[in-house]
């Protein structure tokens, strides 16, 4: 049985108290969903201590939105995997198209943050996905072939079994379009066969996860799905009623 995931990134929304006051709702209502569902909140750097603590025990995960490609040094403006190791975070998310497009992320730089990642015990959520564009003309499939296949390959068979990776369709990301239950199955049970293809029967556990406008009216369909395992959710997961409804979809 793979593991189910909701993880909520936050983006560069909330301030600290109102941070930690979201981390408390999700908290309070965790109880409600499945205690097998694997609920991971990322706020911005800025209060991962606090909500950390507001989290304590209540079983919910936290996790950053990126890290640093180097491990220490004079990097001015950089957080390293250590610092947010250090903090209590369990994930990273690495490779969030919204990275990609304005800050010039690529696979280079993405193979040393997965590095940094795995050196701190950090499981990355790494994102994939194809722009409108390549979408309409049907590049869809090679598109997270090759972001697959310069980042995730290169990995240990022992770091892969500790990845999760987030399909999200550009075109779909705060957007309010979402793929079809469909679109997205067909599109993580190709995932699932090149990830096969490197590491074999490893692939059948490893977490694929759904982003793109995802909510508590559309979760349950997509989620129904084989190969769908969860979803990293953006704007819905800014409410921490939304982001429970989702939780319980499964
Ligand atoms: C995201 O940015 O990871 C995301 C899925 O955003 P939204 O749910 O708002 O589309």
């Amino acid at each position: 049985m793979r593991k189910k995931i909701v993880a909520g990134n936050w983006k560069m929304n909330t301030l600290p108290k109102e941070g930690v006051e979201l981390a408390k709702g999700v908290a309070a209502g965790r109880g409600e969903v499945c205690d097998s569902v694997e609920i991971i909140v990322c706020p911005p750097f800025t209060h991962i201590a606090q909500v950390v603590e507001a989290v304590e025990g209540k079983n919910v995960a936290v996790g950053a939105q990126d890290c640093a490609t180097e491990v220490k040094g004079a990097y001015t403006g950089e957080i390293s995997a250590e610092m947010i190791a250090a903090l209590g975070c369990k994930y990273v998310i690495l490779g969030h198209s919204e990275r990609r497009q304005y800050y010039g992320e690529t696979s280079e730089s993405l193979n040393k943050k997965m590095a940094r990642a795995y050196e701190n015990n950090l499981m990355p959520i790494y994102c994939v996905g194809e722009n409108l564009e390549e979408r309409e003309a049907g590049r869809h499939f090679e598109v997270c072939k090759q972001q697959i296949e310069e980042v995730v390959f290169n990995l240990t068979a022992e770091q892969f079994a500790k990845l999760v990776i987030a399909y999200e369709p550009v075109w779909a990301i705060g957007t309010g379009k979402t793929a079809t239950a469909e679109q997205a199955e067909e599109i993580h049970a190709y995932i699932r066969e090149v990830l096969r293809s490197k590491f074999g029967a490893a692939a059948e556990q490893c977490p694929i996860l759904y982003g793109g406008s995802c909510k508590p009216s559309n979760a349950g369909e997509i989620f129904s799905k084989e190969n769908v395992d969860g979803g990293l959710i953006g704007g819905a997961a800014l409410k921490a009623e939304d982001f429970l409804a989702i939780g319980k979809a499964f």
